[in-house]
């Protein structure tokens, strides 16, 4: 395949999960990692048949192959916003300041701020379809939210979004680095599974007490039947009628086991899970970059934080040694770390 033809092919792919409410994004490998805005699932994309050799979980986008075909039929007629700008009132750079002022505690240490200057962060807020599959079949949809630039869940985003409004523009501020496409996707699908487990428990419970139930109800019914029929077959003298009951009888045996591997079927629990859509929000946020210094013995460092704009709060901020969040930060001559990690460090 020529050069053009490829890179017309990978930006049809991209433009497609753009559109539909997919994602898709270059892997350390340079191979193009797609969260299918359709099947909801994540697939591996290659654009020269070689590439199948290396990968051979990937799929080959070219033409006349079958993944190229469905995208083609997905991408006709729909069209859907995936990608929008959360603008929120602006924020003097000195409330700014202030407000992370009061919330970094350094102990000992005398904070200095640089100007705060805006950034945007990318939350993926991700909408799971979740079916409950036993004898009925039950649909729930739940929403996970995650900030990728921080790489943690946003708990309220409705209280966020309703700080704002939601647009389709050009992005105003540098993008914040992130985590890519596959990360974002498997830390949103366990945060799922984590919500759902009580759930499933749950539920698991109350099938298998309905299973007991009906097994017993069930098994009762056949028992007593059969004994009927044994009886009746014994005292029978006509060889005729004899058979026939005999045949009953072995017919009621057969549907007893049919009944038991059929509550079987009917009392097992599966929870099918596909990420139904994908909206991805860009989200205002100051970044400050804070220098500090211990008066005394002239230990320095710098600590990035954010203040995120439509939460009009400090984030708290990832320890460097443990990796985490929160707003107390013990200086020593070796850089900045949480207290827990400053005291494990003195212990050693
Ligand atoms: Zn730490």
């Amino acid at each position: 395949m020529d050069t053009d033809q490829r890179s017309r092919l990978e930006a049809f792919v991209e433009a497609y999960a753009q559109t539909l409410g997919g994602v898709a994004e270059r892997d350390a490998e340079g191979d193009l990692q797609l969260l299918d805005p359709v099947s909801g699932t994540l697939r591996l994309l290659v654009f020269e048949p070689e590439g199948l050799t290396e990968r051979p979980e990937a799929e080959l986008v070219a033409p006349g192959a079958a993944a190229l075909e469905e995208f083609l039929t997905h991408a006709r007629g729909r069209g859907r916003l995936s990608t929008v700008c959360l603008e929120v009132p602006e924020v003097p750079d000195r409330l700014v300041q202030a407000s992370v002022f009061r919330t970094l505690r350094v102990p000992d240490a005398e904070i200095q701020m640089a100007q705060p200057h805006r950034v945007a962060a990318e939350y993926a807020i991700c909408l799971f379809r979740v079916a409950f599959v036993s004898d009925v079949r039950e649909e729930a949809l739940l929403e996970v939210v995650v900030d990728r630039s921080t790489g943690r869940f946003i708990r309220r985003w409705d209280e966020l979004q309703a700080a704002g409004r939601l647009f389709e523009g050009p992005l105003r501020d540098p993008p914040l680095p992130g985590l890519g496409v596959r990360a974002t996707y498997e830390m949103a699908r366990a945060e799922v599974l984590r919500n759902l487990a009580s759930h499933v428990t749950q539920r698991q419970r109350t099938l298998m007490e309905w299973k007991q139930r009906e097994t017993l109800r069930l098994t009762r019914y056949h028992e007593e039947l059969g004994e009927e029929l044994t009886e009746r077959a014994e005292k029978e003298r006509n060889d005729a009628r004899r058979q026939a009951l005999l045949a009953r009888l072995e017919a009621n045996r057969l549907e007893a086991k049919r009944a038991a591997q059929d509550l079987e079927t009917r009392s097992a629990l599966s929870v099918e899970l596909e990420c139904a859509s994908l909206l991805l929000v860009q989200v205002p946020k100051a970044l400050v970059t804070c220098h500090v210094e211990h008066p005394k013995r002239g230990w320095q460092a710098h600590v990035d934080l954010l203040w995120n704009l439509a939460a009009r709060a400090t984030e708290a901020v990832d320890c460097p040694g443990c990796g985490q969040p929160g707003f107390e930060l013990v200086l020593r001559r070796e850089g900045l770390a949480c207290p827990r990690c400053t005291k494990s460090a003195m212990g050693k």
